[in-house]
């Protein structure tokens, strides 16, 4: 008998699986043109300065806000680590994964977050996942706001697939979020979910008003604070604390890889939902635990913020000088106050500034349709404490220079 084989090469692709995968797509649109910016490789990093295609660039797409990671604190915590607990725990928490710097991580960001309990995850997006899923079930509502990110989208599917209704209501909305709450019995459990700092664009949510409407129905908020940790509030102490409502928002959860210097996350709460996500939260209980360089590197992180809380005000200062100055230059900036400043410029432009940037030496953040809407680019700075004033003068002196060639100012 003839054997049968499965193949992705196979010629005929009307029931192919596969067939997306040899289709062009945006990307080969993009590569055609020769402008790629994206899945660069680096092969030094200094923290503001790395090497891309073997060059000097300044880094000026890095989450890296406080710019830890290559702190010799850190750097050193990372390599003790390693050689006390070797480079894996090899293992989930709920098993053999647990080590003592997981719990004193643990202790100290409840501690610097006022809340009573903390649990770490792997990676932020499995926080997100990790904390959402185990909260919601059969005939409950998630309101989840239209620019959450990805993470949380895909927890959002997740809840779908158990039988949740998932809304989501219009960006930073409180009009539409209460539109929708009235849509939804009033004897349902409901759960409100947001970003802290918006990861695009760098807006941060309007929580007093998003506040006052949970509170008026009854709802819980939770928050990605992703962008909003060691950027905003007391210390960096991120969104809720900068709306002094740190004591109303449930849940607080956020990733390691942006100013804590590290991969992995956490969630802070009180004691009794801490204990049960502990329990019932798969992205935990079937995932090996942060490994002990990120875990050492996250805590010596900390360590760090909460010693020096000026990073949070220098990051502040350099965020707003590189912010005033593009909005003076003539560029589309919004206000705000946060590490990412986005210029928005037409879709072919958007390319054409970054490659210009990139030729001068300095790396930026793109993004283009579908993540933004049709025929719009969004090119995100994202500043960070280590910057230093050089770095800064540089950028201004070059979107200058490139944004007048192009007639974009
Ligand atoms: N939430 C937000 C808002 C993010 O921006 C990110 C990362 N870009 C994540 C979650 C996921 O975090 P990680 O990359 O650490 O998995």
């Amino acid at each position: 008998m003839q054997k049968l084989t499965i193949t992705s090469t196979t010629q005929n692709r009307q029931y192919d699986i596969f067939k997306k995968c040899h289709t062009p797509g945006k990307s080969d649109e993009y590569k055609a043109k020769g402008i790629w910016p994206y899945y660069k490789t680096i092969y030094a990093s200094e923290g503001p300065e790395v090497n891309m295609e073997h060059r000097s660039i300044i880094m000026f797409g890095s989450n890296n806000y406080l710019g830890l990671t290559t702190h010799p604190f850190v750097k050193n915590a990372a390599a003790r680590a390693i050689k006390k607990y070797g480079t894996s725990c090899s293992g989930s928490r709920l098993l053999t994964g647990t080590i003592d710097l997981h719990i004193e991580l643990e202790n100290k960001l409840a501690n610097f977050m006022d809340k009573e309990a903390c649990l770490l995850f792997s990676t932020g997006y499995q926080t997100s996942q990790g904390v959402i899923q185990p909260l919601v079930g059969r005939g409950d509502y998630l309101l989840s706001d239209k620019d959450n990110h990805a993470s949380i989208v895909s927890a959002g599917l997740i809840a779908k697939g158990l039988n949740t209704t998932v809304i989501r209501f219009k960006h930073n909305s409180p009009a539409d979020l209460e539109k929708q709450i009235q849509k939804i019995p009033s004897d349902a459990c409901k759960l409100i979910v947001t970003d802290g700092v918006f990861s695009a664009d760098g807006s941060v949510v309007n929580l007093q008003s998003f506040y006052s409407l949970a509170e008026y129905y009854n709802i819980p908020i939770i928050i990605d604070d992703a962008h909003g940790f060691g950027v905003i509030g007391d210390g960096g102490r991120g969104t809720a604390n900068h709306f002094n409502l740190q004591d109303e928002i449930s849940l607080t959860f956020c990733t390691f890889s942006k100013s804590l210097a590290s991969i992995g996350g956490f969630v802070v709460g009180n004691k009794e939902e801490i204990e049960y996500l502990k329990h019932y939260s798969p992205a935990l209980v079937f995932s090996a635990s942060p490994s002990p360089a990120s875990t050492a590197s996250a805590l010596a992180a900390l360590e760090v913020l909460m010693k020096q809380p000026e990073l949070v005000t220098r990051l502040q200062q350099n965020a707003r000088f590189v912010r005033t100055h593009l909005i003076d230059l003539g560029f589309d900036v919004p206000e705000g106050e946060t590490a990412i400043i986005p210029i928005t410029v037409n879709e072919e432009m958007g390319l054409k500034l970054w490659q210009e940037l990139f030729d001068r030496n300095i790396f930026v953040n793109v993004f283009v349709p579908p993540a933004t809407p049709a025929g719009k680019c969004l090119i995100r700075n994202s500043v960070m404490a280590s910057h230093e004033q050089k770095h800064l003068d540089y950028l201004i002196e070059t979107y200058k220079y490139v944004g007048q060639k192009l007639g974009i100012i």
